[in-house]
């Protein structure tokens, strides 16, 4: 048993779910109890869908438990089968019909359906999400592209596939735009995109292409590799989010294709002379803390440290199966990778870490809220602001457009940041209220503490605070010269001063020791 009040992602058949909701002419019957259909406001609400997922769920009830549920199973295949008439029935279980092993597999094979049944076994208790998601797909690409290598003509070299982007997929829509932007001016023929908008017949053309792009390693990495290995299609496994990703990106698919790269490397974005630009001086050094999805973690890592600056102060996903991609990448930054599915570890480090902009998942935002560090959304899982109408693409080119933007716009504008420490007991613009631009859009005190409201801390670690033993004190004076320090570092002094005052087994905490400690860690 694990304690889990927010999970990062959800169990195994969601994952099925937006696969078959990403295709044509796919339908999956989910052999799951009585309220399992909550899994379709995922798509019909977050990410707006005008339609239905296509899954039929057998939504048996705790009176069917006696009886056959394995009927009730095969009922529902059955009209499935004949109400939508799909190329391709994808079958399995969700975590309460693990339980009752009914073999959807085996139970759909003996109905005689008119269409293929691809069976799922989704292991719910140990793999979640995207692992459903990277299975299934799997699964459907083996069954619809054969085994058999096909000979490709030389010019199939030019040809390369698409390959991760999927319903529910963090700006997945708008990625593929760029991506086909960047292949245009290669000269790059695409000939299919899966699994979003592809059919069964899709699938089966998939080995007529040269290569493969790997946009999301975290749906399509296995498919990529047992297609690399089935039929020999080269893989380009570089994510281009970023400037840089993005020219190695370039750079690597027109080796693969054999093509100039050139007419892609000339396309300007604006992120890097925003980036070098003087207004973005004060960009430099601030202190990050990064979480998400593999992919997107590292993507922002790079970014942070090459492209605005940042200093990489953390970095971490619950992407188990990409762990160790995302361990090399933290050491590059000197700093431990943190690999966990639990947001209150992340909450603890993130608050050890001190960051003055967080990048991060909707759950980080929650975490920065109460903490009240300035925060963006770099991945799943997000809620439905992340889902926006106007273009917003996170890979390409244009996609470091909307990174500089999202990511500079929670901060404090230099101008605003330099004043403050200037005449910090301005009444409108002190350091204890928003930054000013965001002012517009929350109210004064949304979000942020009363002017004499203690310091941001978070509740996770407000419980552990509260339940020491012995609480350190600080004298009135000690306080006072305490607020002396810009609020965006304030947090982290108080923490140094704090560990070094019960290392020492100082208490209460004078100018003296905040002194002590300062000279002490600028060491
Ligand atoms: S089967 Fe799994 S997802 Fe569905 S309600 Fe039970 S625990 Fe939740």
């Amino acid at each position: 048993m694990e304690l889990a009040t927010w999970t990062y992602e959800g169990p195994p058949h969601v994952g099925a779910i937006r696969i078959a909701a990403s295709m044509d002419g796919i339908h999956l019957v989910l052999h799951a109890p009585q309220g399992d259909t909550y899994a379709d406001l995922l798509f019909t609400m977050i990410e707006r869908r005008k339609t239905r997922p296509p899954v039929t769920y057998t939504t048996f009830q705790a009176r069917d438990l006696s009886g056959d549920t394995a009927e009730i199973f095969k009922t529902a295949c059955t009209d499935a089968a004949e109400r939508f008439s799909p190329d391709v029935l994808l079958v399995g279980a969700s975590c309460t019909a693990e339980l009752i092993q009914d073999d959807p597999g085996g139970l759909a094979k003996t109905l005689g359906l008119a269409m293929p049944a691809v069976p799922l076994e989704l292991p719910s208790y140990q793999k979640k999400e995207n692992w459903g998601a990277a299975e299934t797909f799997y699964r459907l690409v083996r069954a619809c592209a054969g085994s058999e290598r096909r000979d490709r003509p030389e010019s199939a070299q030019r040809v390369c596939n698409i390959l991760g982007p999927s319903s529910l997929g963090f700006r997945n829509r708008d990625d593929i735009e760029e991506v086909k932007k960047l292949l245009d001016l290669l000269g790059v023929e695409v000939n299919v995109i899966a699994p979003l908008g592809a059919s069964a017949r899709d699938l089966m053309r998939l080995p007529d292409a040269g290569f493969n792009i790997v946009l999301y390693p975290e749906i399509a990495g296995s498919a990529a590799k047992w297609l690399a290995r089935i039929h020999g299609q080269e893989l380009v496994t570089i994510v281009p989010i970023g400037v840089g990703a993005t020219r190695d990106f370039i750079a690597d698919v027109a080796r693969v294709a054999g093509v100039d790269p050139q007419p892609a490397l000339a396309a300007g974005e604006r992120l890097s002379w925003y980036s070098r630009s003087i207004d973005s001086n004060y960009l430099t050094g601030k202190r990050v803390f990064i979480f998400g999805d593999a992919t997107h973690a590292i993507a922002a890592a790079r970014i942070a440290d090459e492209e605005l600056g940042f200093k990489v102060c953390g970095l971490g996903t619950y992407t188990r199966e990409l762990a160790r991609d995302v361990r090399i990448a933290a050491a590059q930054y000197g700093v431990e990778a943190l690999i966990t599915d639990d947001h209150l570890a992340v909450e603890d480090a993130i608050f050890a870490a001190q960051p003055e902009l967080v990048l991060g998942t909707q759950m980080e935002r929650h975490v920065a809220k109460r903490l009240r560090i300035a925060c963006a959304v770099i991945s799943s899982p997000v809620h439905v602001q992340d889902f926006p109408a106007r273009y917003s693409p996170q890979m390409g080119l244009e996609g470091a457009n909307v990174i500089f933007d999202s990511w500079v716009h929670p901060l404090m504008m230099g101008l605003e940041e330099h004043l403050l420490q200037m005449f910090r007991d301005d009444f409108e613009f002190n350091d204890e209220t928003q930054a000013s631009h965001l002012a517009a859009v929350a109210p004064k005190g949304y979000g942020t503490a009363a002017v004499d409201g203690p310091e941001p801390v978070s509740t996770h670690q407000d419980i552990k605070l509260q339940a020491a033993p012995e609480a350190l004190a600080w004298t009135e004076a000690a306080e006072k010269e305490l607020k002396k320090i810009p609020f965006f570092v304030r947090g982290k002094a108080r923490r140094n001063t704090e560990s070094f005052a019960v290392e020492r087994g100082v208490n209460p905490i004078t100018i003296e020791t905040l002194y002590d400690a300062k000279a002490h860690f600028g060491r």
